[in-house]
């Protein structure tokens, strides 16, 4: 497949090989790419790194979003996440496919066809990062750079068996990343290895003043003492890392759609976590089952204002299909059309759902209503954890009786078949299968609606179909680096 046939500025890929799971959507001309780019000195020295297609690049690439509206759009400037990532040597090998403007789990709503999974070309990659976690899982790039949600980049980690970190909301900045819904969106990071996402992390984790929703030096400082003052990271002793760690199992994070195979590798994880010195606690977090609904109303009402400027007149694809009238168009049919064939299927369910829920008779109901939801969401994540949440003053206090970390399935089950979510299928049918995609994230969006960091972790595969499983990890807020020792701990 010649995934850049669309590009004059890449080159076309010949050889299947070089781009067999359709990982990458956009490749650089080499012979046209800056040589200063790409330093040979810095901790990332020569890091091959691959960067979702929501991020703005001014290297030439286009920023597309795997989306037919934006299929030309080339960047004027660039993230701030990947000029961090570049002053450190990291060499940038293309952008990669992802669901269209990041609405998805599968990664098969994108412009530029299906990703398939490394492990098994019959399976997805997994949604809406999953050029990402392709290119990780193939070995194409040592770290991607994706976006998550509410749930892009943890999903499809799982599906591909690497690490996956979604960060607290606010740390790493998100000017650059071609907006879903603000106020859930964050830059994350995928690769083979823990302390790979460590370094980089380390890299790209900096205030910045362009990013209004930046969280402040201070804050960040105070939230690494938060911790420190609760939880000991290191251990005297090296065969039991995990000493007086307190780890919360979430009841309601074994819903009735979790796949039996997934549990296996996740009792695993708990076993090794014992012999490491932690003590398990069951946790409740009740309102996780009504989290789902509250994050499709607050995602898709953002979506459908930051989709509007996609006109084609101010932005975005400007349609060409003769009408077979003389007439010229007027302003809105104008507008309709080029959103019309800009625009794919799921793009457009996301834009009426959120309109919808914005407008006057519906807004108490569903948007305030999610709102709500969402406080009480982080009021539980907040209730259960034993470090206190420093962007939060009430609850200032530390819980003695509570958890350092939250533990659970990553995915409630492994990576759906490519066939299967591809069906032609009728619009009955097409309902119900957005519906079970929207499943696939009841597990990883209660942490995206608190803010809170979380690390999906490859933790074996599944007995039957051989596929690999992820656990997920969730801490308090700023406290990324305990959970890189937790996991650490179990490799
Ligand atoms: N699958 C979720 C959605 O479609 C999450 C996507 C994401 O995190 N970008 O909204």
């Amino acid at each position: 497949r010649q995934a850049c046939w669309r590009c004059q500025s890449t080159l076309p890929i010949a050889n299947s090989k070089v781009n067999a799971n359709n990982a990458y959507i956009h490749i650089p001309n080499e012979a046209a790419k800056p040589r200063s780019q790409t330093k040979d000195d810095g901790l990332l020295a020569g890091w091959p790194t691959s960067i979702k297609a929501n991020l703005c690049t001014a290297d030439g690439l286009p920023t597309s979003c795997a989306s037919k509206m934006l299929e030309d759009y080339v960047s004027p400037f660039e993230a701030t996440a990947i000029g961090l990532l570049r002053s450190q040597g990291a060499d940038i090998v293309g952008k990669t496919n992802c669901d269209e403007f990041g609405m998805g789990s599968a990664n098969v709503h994108s412009a530029f066809g299906a990703v398939l999974n490394p492990n098994d070309t019959q399976s997805v990659a997994g949604g809406s990062s999953g050029g990402a976690a392709a290119s990780v899982a193939e070995g194409s790039a040592r770290i991607a750079l994706g976006s998550d949600t509410g749930g892009s980049v943890r999903l499809p980690a799982a599906y591909c068996g690497v690490y996956g970190l979604k960060p607290s909301y606010g740390l790493i900045s998100r000017w650059g990343l071609v907006s879903y819904a603000d106020s859930l969106d964050t830059v994350g990071l995928l690769a083979r290895s823990v302390d790979d996402i460590d370094l980089a992390f380390s890299v790209i984790n900096a205030f910045d003043e362009q990013d209004p929703t930046a969280i402040d030096d201070d804050v960040r400082q105070e939230a690494v003492i938060a911790m420190n003052e609760t939880v000991a990271l290191t251990s005297g002793d090296d065969a039991r890392p995990l000493e007086g760690l307190r780890v919360g199992i979430p009841h309601e994070y074994f819903p009735k759609e979790l796949a039996h195979r997934t549990l296996g590798p996740l009792r695993e994880t708990l076993r090794s976590m014992q012999r490491a010195g932690a003590t398990l606690v069951p946790v409740n977090l009740p309102r996780t089952e009504v989290a789902l609904s509250a994050y499709y109303v607050i995602a898709s009402a953002e979506a459908s204002s930051n989709l509007a400027r996609y006109d084609g007149i101010r932005y975005g694809h400007r349609s060409n299909d003769d009408t077979g009238s003389e007439a010229p168009l007027d302003f809105h049919s104008h507008i309709s059309r080029n959103r019309s064939s800009g625009f794919g299927p799921e793009v457009k369910r996301r834009i009426l759902l959120g309109t919808y829920a914005l407008t006057a008779d519906a807004f108490d109901n569903y948007f305030l209503q999610a709102q709500r939801v969402r406080q009480l969401v982080r009021d539980d994540f907040d209730g259960v954890l034993r470090v206190r949440n420093v962007l939060r003053k009430q609850s200032s206090s530390t819980r003695e009786d509570g958890v350092d970390i939250l533990v659970h399935p990553a995915t409630v089950d492994t990576a759906p078949r490519v066939d299967e979510q591809q069906k032609e299928i009728d619009g009955q049918q097409q309902q119900r299968q957005a519906q079970m995609a929207y499943v696939q994230d009841v597990l990883t969006v209660p942490s995206s609606l608190a803010g809170l960091p979380s690390l999906s972790i490859p933790a074996g595969k599944a007995q039957d179909n051989g596929l690999p499983v992820g656990v997920a990890l969730t801490a308090q807020w700023g406290c990324e680096k305990l959970l890189f020792h937790v996991a650490r701990s179990l490799t």
